[in-house]
Protein backbone atom coordinates (compact mmCIF):
# COMPACT_ATOMS: atom_id res chain seq x y z
CA UNK A 1 0.00 0.00 0.00
CA UNK A 2 1.26 3.49 -0.59
CA UNK A 3 3.54 4.80 2.25
CA UNK A 4 1.86 7.03 4.72
CA UNK A 5 3.97 10.59 5.61
CA UNK A 6 3.77 12.90 8.66
CA UNK A 7 1.22 15.44 7.92
CA UNK A 8 3.30 19.32 7.90
CA UNK A 9 1.90 19.82 11.74
CA UNK A 10 2.69 16.01 12.86
CA UNK A 11 6.26 16.96 11.64
CA UNK A 12 6.10 20.66 13.04
CA UNK A 13 5.78 18.97 16.30
CA UNK A 14 8.17 16.35 15.89
CA UNK A 15 10.53 19.18 15.50
CA UNK A 16 9.29 20.96 18.71
CA UNK A 17 9.47 17.45 20.98
CA UNK A 18 13.55 17.56 19.19
CA UNK A 19 14.19 21.57 19.89
CA UNK A 20 13.12 21.09 23.67
CA UNK A 21 14.65 17.85 24.37
CA UNK A 22 18.41 19.90 22.97
CA UNK A 23 17.72 23.14 24.38
CA UNK A 24 15.45 23.08 27.09
CA UNK A 25 11.90 24.32 28.02
CA UNK A 26 11.48 27.26 25.62
CA UNK A 27 9.50 26.58 22.41
CA UNK A 28 10.81 28.02 19.54
CA UNK A 29 9.55 31.59 18.48
CA UNK A 30 9.37 30.79 14.51
CA UNK A 31 8.22 27.12 12.25
CA UNK A 32 8.66 27.28 8.91
CA UNK A 33 7.97 25.11 5.69
CA UNK A 34 9.14 24.45 2.40
CA UNK A 35 7.91 20.89 0.04
CA UNK A 36 10.05 18.50 -2.10
CA UNK A 37 8.89 18.51 -5.65
CA UNK A 38 8.38 16.14 -8.05
CA UNK A 39 8.73 17.14 -12.15
CA UNK A 40 5.60 15.91 -13.86
CA UNK A 41 8.04 16.19 -17.50
CA UNK A 42 10.45 18.58 -18.47
CA UNK A 43 13.76 16.36 -17.50
CA UNK A 44 17.34 18.08 -18.11
CA UNK A 45 15.99 20.78 -19.91
CA UNK A 46 16.51 23.24 -16.60
CA UNK A 47 20.14 23.79 -17.29
CA UNK A 48 19.69 23.95 -21.14
CA UNK A 49 17.49 27.16 -20.46
CA UNK A 50 14.68 24.85 -21.47
CA UNK A 51 10.63 24.66 -19.82
CA UNK A 52 9.96 21.91 -16.86
CA UNK A 53 6.69 21.39 -15.80
CA UNK A 54 7.21 20.51 -11.87
CA UNK A 55 4.69 20.79 -8.40
CA UNK A 56 5.01 20.74 -4.85
CA UNK A 57 4.49 17.73 -2.51
CA UNK A 58 2.64 17.33 0.67
CA UNK A 59 6.47 16.02 1.24
CA UNK A 60 7.74 18.79 3.49
CA UNK A 61 10.76 20.04 5.69
CA UNK A 62 10.05 21.76 8.02
CA UNK A 63 12.59 24.06 10.27
CA UNK A 64 11.59 25.77 13.96
CA UNK A 65 13.92 27.93 16.01
CA UNK A 66 14.63 31.03 17.91
CA UNK A 67 17.19 33.93 17.89
CA UNK A 68 19.88 33.75 21.06
CA UNK A 69 22.13 36.33 21.74
CA UNK A 70 25.81 35.92 21.16
CA UNK A 71 27.54 34.74 18.37
CA UNK A 72 26.90 31.12 18.21
CA UNK A 73 24.68 29.10 15.65
CA UNK A 74 23.32 25.85 16.24
CA UNK A 75 21.36 23.71 14.00
CA UNK A 76 20.16 19.87 14.81
CA UNK A 77 18.71 17.67 12.13
CA UNK A 78 15.99 15.44 13.53
CA UNK A 79 16.33 13.15 10.21
CA UNK A 80 18.20 10.03 10.87
CA UNK A 81 19.28 9.72 7.24
CA UNK A 82 21.54 12.45 7.40
CA UNK A 83 25.54 11.70 8.42
CA UNK A 84 26.50 12.47 11.67
CA UNK A 85 27.21 14.11 13.89
CA UNK A 86 23.46 15.69 13.61
CA UNK A 87 24.29 18.55 15.29
CA UNK A 88 26.55 21.59 14.56
CA UNK A 89 27.45 24.61 16.21
CA UNK A 90 29.65 27.05 14.28
CA UNK A 91 30.11 31.02 14.85
CA UNK A 92 28.67 33.65 12.65
CA UNK A 93 31.42 35.21 10.39
CA UNK A 94 31.69 38.53 11.87
CA UNK A 95 33.51 40.67 9.06
CA UNK A 96 31.63 38.79 5.78
CA UNK A 97 34.33 35.73 6.00
CA UNK A 98 33.14 32.95 4.18
CA UNK A 99 31.68 29.98 5.99
CA UNK A 100 33.39 27.54 4.40
CA UNK A 101 31.49 23.86 3.97
CA UNK A 102 33.08 20.57 5.61
CA UNK A 103 31.31 17.73 7.35
CA UNK A 104 28.93 16.86 8.41
CA UNK A 105 27.91 17.33 4.93
CA UNK A 106 24.01 17.98 5.76
CA UNK A 107 25.22 21.17 7.46
CA UNK A 108 26.53 22.56 4.34
CA UNK A 109 23.27 23.32 2.77
CA UNK A 110 22.79 24.96 6.13
CA UNK A 111 25.81 27.04 5.41
CA UNK A 112 25.42 27.81 1.99
CA UNK A 113 21.94 29.66 2.55
CA UNK A 114 23.53 31.43 5.62
CA UNK A 115 26.31 32.37 3.26
CA UNK A 116 23.93 33.52 0.17
CA UNK A 117 21.41 35.31 2.79
CA UNK A 118 20.58 38.46 0.76
CA UNK A 119 19.93 40.49 4.25
CA UNK A 120 23.40 39.62 6.07
CA UNK A 121 24.39 40.64 8.78
CA UNK A 122 22.17 37.83 10.89
CA UNK A 123 21.64 37.52 14.54
CA UNK A 124 22.75 34.35 16.61
CA UNK A 125 20.34 31.16 16.51
CA UNK A 126 19.45 27.75 16.58
CA UNK A 127 17.27 25.69 15.14
CA UNK A 128 16.11 21.81 14.50
CA UNK A 129 15.22 20.46 11.15
CA UNK A 130 12.62 17.66 10.63
CA UNK A 131 11.58 16.65 6.91
CA UNK A 132 9.30 13.75 5.20
CA UNK A 133 11.04 14.25 1.93
CA UNK A 134 13.06 11.51 1.50
CA UNK A 135 17.08 11.84 1.07
CA UNK A 136 18.39 11.41 -1.55
CA UNK A 137 15.44 9.92 -3.84
CA UNK A 138 15.13 12.74 -6.23
CA UNK A 139 12.19 14.84 -4.54
CA UNK A 140 14.46 16.83 -3.80
CA UNK A 141 15.14 17.24 0.08
CA UNK A 142 18.37 19.26 -0.99
CA UNK A 143 16.14 22.41 -2.50
CA UNK A 144 13.44 22.33 0.38
CA UNK A 145 16.16 22.09 3.07
CA UNK A 146 17.95 25.29 1.61
CA UNK A 147 14.37 26.95 0.95
CA UNK A 148 12.93 25.97 4.31
CA UNK A 149 16.47 27.35 5.96
CA UNK A 150 15.92 30.37 3.89
CA UNK A 151 12.21 31.15 5.32
CA UNK A 152 13.23 30.28 8.56
CA UNK A 153 16.32 33.43 8.31
CA UNK A 154 13.59 35.82 6.55
CA UNK A 155 11.79 36.12 9.90
CA UNK A 156 14.65 36.39 11.78
CA UNK A 157 15.92 38.99 9.96
CA UNK A 158 13.73 40.01 6.81
CA UNK A 159 15.50 40.04 3.29
CA UNK A 160 13.40 42.34 0.58
CA UNK A 161 11.02 39.11 -0.17
CA UNK A 162 11.48 38.95 -3.45
CA UNK A 163 11.19 35.17 -4.30
CA UNK A 164 12.97 34.74 -7.45
CA UNK A 165 16.31 36.08 -6.09
CA UNK A 166 15.12 33.31 -3.08
CA UNK A 167 15.22 30.40 -5.62
CA UNK A 168 18.41 31.96 -6.29
CA UNK A 169 20.26 31.70 -3.67
CA UNK A 170 19.18 28.71 -2.71
CA UNK A 171 20.66 27.30 -6.14
CA UNK A 172 23.65 29.46 -4.95
CA UNK A 173 24.00 27.70 -1.47
CA UNK A 174 23.94 23.94 -3.72
CA UNK A 175 26.55 25.36 -5.85
CA UNK A 176 28.85 26.60 -3.46
CA UNK A 177 28.39 24.51 -0.64
CA UNK A 178 27.35 20.94 -1.69
CA UNK A 179 28.99 21.28 -4.49
CA UNK A 180 26.09 19.94 -6.76
CA UNK A 181 25.90 22.48 -10.03
CA UNK A 182 22.07 21.94 -10.01
CA UNK A 183 19.14 23.84 -12.43
CA UNK A 184 16.81 26.77 -10.88
CA UNK A 185 13.58 23.76 -11.02
CA UNK A 186 13.84 22.96 -7.43
CA UNK A 187 14.57 25.63 -5.39
CA UNK A 188 11.71 27.73 -7.52
CA UNK A 189 8.94 25.30 -7.31
CA UNK A 190 10.18 25.17 -3.76
CA UNK A 191 9.56 28.53 -3.20
CA UNK A 192 6.49 29.27 -5.67
CA UNK A 193 4.72 26.35 -5.72
CA UNK A 194 0.67 26.52 -5.10
CA UNK A 195 -1.53 24.11 -3.81
CA UNK A 196 -3.50 23.15 -6.87
CA UNK A 197 -1.00 23.59 -9.36
CA UNK A 198 2.10 22.55 -11.45
CA UNK A 199 4.25 25.10 -12.55
CA UNK A 200 5.42 25.83 -15.85
CA UNK A 201 8.81 27.36 -15.65
CA UNK A 202 10.75 29.11 -17.80
CA UNK A 203 14.02 28.18 -17.48
CA UNK A 204 15.32 31.24 -19.30
CA UNK A 205 13.33 34.38 -18.60
CA UNK A 206 12.47 32.75 -14.80
CA UNK A 207 9.11 33.47 -15.62
CA UNK A 208 6.78 30.81 -13.68
CA UNK A 209 2.88 30.18 -14.36
CA UNK A 210 1.00 27.96 -12.22
CA UNK A 211 -1.51 25.22 -14.20
CA UNK A 212 -4.62 23.79 -12.59
CA UNK A 213 -4.52 20.50 -11.23
CA UNK A 214 -7.43 19.49 -9.05
CA UNK A 215 -9.60 17.19 -10.85
CA UNK A 216 -10.54 14.97 -8.25
CA UNK A 217 -10.92 11.97 -10.66
CA UNK A 218 -6.81 12.18 -11.20
CA UNK A 219 -4.26 10.94 -8.87
CA UNK A 220 -0.56 11.05 -9.05
CA UNK A 221 1.68 8.50 -8.01
CA UNK A 222 5.54 8.56 -6.65
CA UNK A 223 7.26 4.95 -7.09
CA UNK A 224 10.60 5.43 -5.41
CA UNK A 225 12.63 2.80 -6.98
CA UNK A 226 14.52 2.57 -3.62
CA UNK A 227 17.77 2.28 -6.02
CA UNK A 228 20.87 4.97 -6.61
CA UNK A 229 23.23 4.10 -9.00
CA UNK A 230 26.54 5.08 -8.17
CA UNK A 231 26.82 6.77 -11.83
CA UNK A 232 25.08 9.97 -10.84
CA UNK A 233 27.62 12.15 -9.50
CA UNK A 234 29.72 12.17 -12.58
CA UNK A 235 26.82 11.48 -15.17
CA UNK A 236 25.41 14.62 -14.79
CA UNK A 237 28.18 16.79 -15.33
CA UNK A 238 29.56 14.68 -18.49
CA UNK A 239 25.33 15.56 -19.96
CA UNK A 240 26.08 18.96 -19.25
CA UNK A 241 29.41 19.48 -20.90
CA UNK A 242 27.45 17.44 -24.11
CA UNK A 243 24.63 19.98 -24.20
CA UNK A 244 27.26 22.77 -24.31
CA UNK A 245 29.20 21.47 -26.89
CA UNK A 246 25.82 20.71 -29.11
CA UNK A 247 25.22 24.48 -28.78
CA UNK A 248 27.99 25.62 -29.08
CA UNK A 249 28.58 23.86 -32.40
CA UNK A 250 25.00 25.21 -33.50
CA UNK A 251 26.45 28.72 -32.40
CA UNK A 252 23.65 29.07 -29.55
CA UNK A 253 23.54 30.33 -26.34
CA UNK A 254 21.77 27.37 -25.42
CA UNK A 255 19.69 24.61 -26.74
CA UNK A 256 17.00 26.48 -25.64
CA UNK A 257 17.62 28.46 -28.85
CA UNK A 258 18.08 25.57 -31.54
CA UNK A 259 15.16 23.72 -33.42
CA UNK A 260 15.27 20.24 -34.74
CA UNK A 261 15.73 21.49 -38.05
CA UNK A 262 19.50 23.62 -36.33
CA UNK A 263 20.07 19.89 -35.24
CA UNK A 264 19.54 18.40 -38.38
CA UNK A 265 21.57 20.79 -40.03
CA UNK A 266 24.34 20.47 -37.78
CA UNK A 267 24.39 16.40 -37.65
CA UNK A 268 27.72 15.90 -39.45
CA UNK A 269 29.78 18.13 -37.31
CA UNK A 270 28.18 16.55 -34.06
CA UNK A 271 29.91 13.77 -32.17
CA UNK A 272 26.89 10.79 -32.32
CA UNK A 273 26.25 10.86 -28.92
CA UNK A 274 26.43 14.78 -28.57
CA UNK A 275 23.61 14.63 -31.55
CA UNK A 276 21.34 12.02 -29.38
CA UNK A 277 21.47 14.14 -26.35
CA UNK A 278 20.82 17.36 -28.24
CA UNK A 279 17.85 15.91 -29.91
CA UNK A 280 16.00 14.90 -26.50
CA UNK A 281 16.74 18.07 -24.69
CA UNK A 282 15.27 19.60 -27.84
CA UNK A 283 12.52 18.03 -28.52
CA UNK A 284 11.81 17.64 -24.54
CA UNK A 285 11.33 21.04 -24.24
CA UNK A 286 8.53 21.16 -27.12
CA UNK A 287 6.91 18.44 -25.35
CA UNK A 288 6.87 20.00 -22.05
CA UNK A 289 5.08 23.10 -23.59
CA UNK A 290 2.88 21.20 -24.82
CA UNK A 291 2.22 19.04 -21.95
CA UNK A 292 1.36 21.99 -20.42
CA UNK A 293 -1.32 22.94 -22.96
CA UNK A 294 -2.90 19.63 -22.47
CA UNK A 295 -2.94 19.95 -18.75
CA UNK A 296 -4.71 23.23 -18.79
CA UNK A 297 -7.30 21.66 -21.23
CA UNK A 298 -7.70 18.36 -19.32
CA UNK A 299 -6.22 16.18 -21.78
CA UNK A 300 -4.87 13.66 -19.66
CA UNK A 301 -4.55 10.87 -22.45
CA UNK A 302 -2.24 13.64 -24.32
CA UNK A 303 -0.51 14.42 -21.23
CA UNK A 304 -0.07 10.87 -20.36
CA UNK A 305 1.48 10.19 -23.98
CA UNK A 306 3.94 12.71 -23.44
CA UNK A 307 5.01 11.64 -20.26
CA UNK A 308 5.63 8.01 -21.91
CA UNK A 309 7.64 9.63 -24.38
CA UNK A 310 9.68 11.77 -22.25
CA UNK A 311 10.44 8.82 -20.36
CA UNK A 312 11.72 6.75 -23.47
CA UNK A 313 14.41 9.60 -24.68
CA UNK A 314 15.49 10.06 -21.70
CA UNK A 315 16.15 6.28 -21.56
CA UNK A 316 17.17 5.78 -24.97
CA UNK A 317 18.90 9.27 -26.36
CA UNK A 318 19.82 10.75 -23.36
CA UNK A 319 20.09 7.31 -21.42
CA UNK A 320 19.58 8.36 -17.62
CA UNK A 321 17.54 5.32 -17.10
CA UNK A 322 18.26 1.96 -15.69
CA UNK A 323 16.60 -0.96 -15.45
CA UNK A 324 14.63 -0.77 -12.32
CA UNK A 325 13.15 2.79 -13.05
CA UNK A 326 12.26 1.09 -16.83
CA UNK A 327 10.27 -1.73 -15.28
CA UNK A 328 8.23 0.47 -13.17
CA UNK A 329 7.27 2.36 -15.97
CA UNK A 330 6.44 -0.42 -17.81
CA UNK A 331 4.47 -2.13 -15.09
CA UNK A 332 2.45 0.93 -14.48
CA UNK A 333 1.43 1.11 -18.23
CA UNK A 334 0.29 -1.91 -18.04
CA UNK A 335 -2.62 -0.90 -15.74
CA UNK A 336 -6.05 -0.20 -17.06
CA UNK A 337 -6.79 3.76 -15.78
CA UNK A 338 -3.26 4.77 -16.08
CA UNK A 339 -2.70 7.91 -18.05
CA UNK A 340 0.88 8.26 -17.97
CA UNK A 341 4.59 7.14 -16.24
CA UNK A 342 8.26 8.37 -16.53
CA UNK A 343 11.40 8.09 -14.22
CA UNK A 344 11.64 11.76 -12.49
CA UNK A 345 14.50 13.70 -11.62
CA UNK A 346 17.89 13.08 -12.99
CA UNK A 347 18.24 9.37 -13.28
CA UNK A 348 20.14 6.31 -12.66
CA UNK A 349 17.35 5.19 -10.03
CA UNK A 350 15.22 7.06 -7.52
CA UNK A 351 11.92 7.33 -8.64
CA UNK A 352 9.29 7.13 -11.03
CA UNK A 353 6.16 9.90 -11.42
CA UNK A 354 2.63 8.44 -12.92
CA UNK A 355 -0.50 10.12 -14.25
CA UNK A 356 -3.77 7.77 -13.09
CA UNK A 357 -7.33 7.93 -12.20
CA UNK A 358 -8.12 8.08 -8.98
CA UNK A 359 -10.42 4.56 -9.28
CA UNK A 360 -7.24 2.59 -10.19
CA UNK A 361 -4.73 3.27 -7.05
CA UNK A 362 -5.12 0.32 -5.32
CA UNK A 363 -4.48 -1.72 -8.43
CA UNK A 364 -1.68 -0.15 -10.33
CA UNK A 365 0.33 -0.39 -6.63
CA UNK A 366 -1.11 -4.03 -6.22
CA UNK A 367 0.64 -4.45 -9.82
CA UNK A 368 4.01 -3.21 -9.76
CA UNK A 369 4.48 -4.50 -6.86
CA UNK A 370 3.98 -7.89 -8.20
CA UNK A 371 6.04 -6.97 -11.46
CA UNK A 372 9.21 -4.76 -9.53
CA UNK A 373 11.50 -6.87 -8.88
CA UNK A 374 12.86 -4.53 -5.92
CA UNK A 375 11.00 -3.27 -2.72
CA UNK A 376 9.40 0.31 -4.05
CA UNK A 377 7.76 3.06 -1.94
CA UNK A 378 4.71 4.53 -3.15
CA UNK A 379 3.73 8.01 -2.49
CA UNK A 380 -0.22 9.05 -3.14
CA UNK A 381 0.46 13.02 -3.94
CA UNK A 382 -1.34 16.35 -4.79
CA UNK A 383 0.00 19.71 -5.74
CA UNK A 384 1.07 21.79 -2.70
CA UNK A 385 1.83 24.81 -1.30
CA UNK A 386 5.32 26.56 -2.12
CA UNK A 387 7.27 27.86 1.48
CA UNK A 388 5.31 29.20 4.31
CA UNK A 389 5.52 30.81 7.51
CA UNK A 390 3.63 27.69 9.88
CA UNK A 391 3.93 29.75 13.24
CA UNK A 392 5.42 33.12 14.26
CA UNK A 393 5.50 34.11 18.28
P1 LIG B 1 17.53 14.91 -3.17
O1 LIG B 1 17.57 16.39 -3.22
O2 LIG B 1 17.03 14.28 -4.41
O3 LIG B 1 16.82 14.38 -1.96
P2 LIG B 1 20.37 15.31 -2.85
O4 LIG B 1 21.53 14.38 -2.89
O5 LIG B 1 20.35 16.47 -3.75
O6 LIG B 1 19.05 14.41 -3.03
O7 LIG B 1 20.22 15.88 -1.37
C1 LIG B 1 20.22 15.02 -0.28
C2 LIG B 1 21.11 15.59 0.82
O8 LIG B 1 20.49 16.77 1.35
C3 LIG B 1 21.22 14.65 2.00
O9 LIG B 1 22.25 13.71 1.81
C4 LIG B 1 21.56 15.62 3.13
O10 LIG B 1 22.92 15.98 3.11
C5 LIG B 1 20.75 16.86 2.74
N1 LIG B 1 19.45 16.90 3.43
C6 LIG B 1 18.23 16.96 2.89
N2 LIG B 1 17.25 16.99 3.82
C7 LIG B 1 17.87 16.95 5.01
C8 LIG B 1 17.42 16.96 6.38
N3 LIG B 1 16.14 16.98 6.70
N4 LIG B 1 18.37 16.90 7.34
C9 LIG B 1 19.67 16.87 7.04
N5 LIG B 1 20.14 16.84 5.78
C10 LIG B 1 19.26 16.90 4.77
MG1 LIG C 1 18.75 17.56 -4.56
Amino acid sequence: MASSFPSVSELEATARRVYGQVFGEEPPQVAVCAPGRVNLIGEHTDYNQGFVLPMALPLVTVVVGSQTSGPDVTVVTATEDADEPRRVDFSLPSDGAPLSPGLPRWANYVKGVIQHYKAPPLPAFRAVVASSVPLGGGLSSSASLEVAFYTFLQQLKPDDGDKVSKALSCQQAEHTHAGVPCGIMDQFVSVLGSEGHALLIDCRSLEATPVPLTDPGLVILITNSNVRHSLTGSEYPTRRRQCEEASSVLGKDSLRDATIRDLEEAKGRLADVVYRRALHVVEEIQRTVKAAEALQKGAYKEFGKLMVESHNSLRDLYEVSCRELDELVSAAMEVEGVFGSRMTGGGFGGCTVTLLQAHAIDKTILHIQERYGGTPTFYVTTPSAGARVLTMS
